[in-house]
């Protein structure tokens, strides 16, 4: 069966927030401390495939440790989704490693990090073959069938990814009709919710449940959470029964 391990599951900052004394910040349930959002999906085929990689990423691999990664998918160009490219280094030394993302997203990677991607490489730089998809179309990864969900980040059209019955949105405020089509029969929906009150680029966790609803997703796990959410076991028992609050380090099957 396939898996996920949620790596992270906090919005920009982190939880806690950088000096602050509220509650969640200063709760000590491990729950409670998120990093930022990222997962590792891991397929029949053997083959991981990382979903964003964030500033955290390099304690992400510390703590859940993987043997190899066979490519990574990015939603966006946010430095909380790509802050911590450089650090697939130690995974590229055998072989490069394939990044796929939008067009507009590459292009903005190759500007951030050209080292990467010069002509003539520095030696010991990341070996990454970074795909900028120009098209909304399904293509293959590992083996696999992944199709490309385009939703609004505020006005940003940015990535989420279907693959099989799995599907993976963050950082999304809103999306078209057409796109919620390829949520159709999903079993798990990962989905991101900020917090109970409104933001202008990121669902309000009652939106986040809309949206669960509308897909009619057998299980939900929610995502890039802000300290403004509440406690995770508060929380967690407030909401539907096949919709939860994902914590870090947590790994679910389908
Ligand atoms: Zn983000
Ligand atoms: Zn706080
Ligand atoms: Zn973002």
């Amino acid at each position: 069966m396939p898996r996920l391990r949620f790596l992270g599951t906090g919005t920009s900052t982190g939880v806690p927030q950088i000096g602050c004394h509220c509650e969640v910040c200063c709760s000590t349930d491990l729950c409670d401390k998120r990093l930022r959002t990222s997962a590792m999906l891991s397929l029949d085929n053997g083959a991981h495939i990382l979903i964003d990689c964030g500033p955290d990423f390099r304690q992400q691999m510390l703590r859940w440790p993987y043997d190899k990664i066979d490519a990574a998918l990015i939603t966006h160009e946010h430095y909380d989704h790509v802050g911590g490219i450089d650090d697939l280094r130690p995974f590229s030394f055998r072989k490069s490693i394939d990044v796929y993302t939008n067009e507009r997203c590459a292009h903005n990677l190759k500007q951030r990090i050209p080292y990467c991607f010069a002509e003539k490489k520095y030696p010991g730089v990341p070996n990454i073959s970074l795909h900028g998809l120009s098209e909304l179309k399904p293509f293959c990864v590992a083996g696999v069938e992944v199709v490309p969900i385009e939703v609004l980040h505020d006005q940003l059209p940015i990535w989420g990814y279907r693959i099989g019955s799995m599907a993976y949105i963050t950082d999304m405020s809103s999306m078209s009709s057409d796109e919620m089509l390829k949520l159709d029969g999903v079993k798990l929906l990962v989905i991101n919710a900020l917090r109970h009150t409104l933001h202008h680029s990121h669902q309000s966790l009652s939106q986040a449940l809309q949206v669960i609803d509308k897909a009619n997703a057998q299980t939900a796990y929610l995502v890039h959470m802000s300290h403004e959410m509440g406690l995770h076991a508060i929380v967690d028992k407030s909401l539907p029964p096949h919709v939860h609050l994902a914590y870090d380090g947590l790994e679910v099957e389908w």
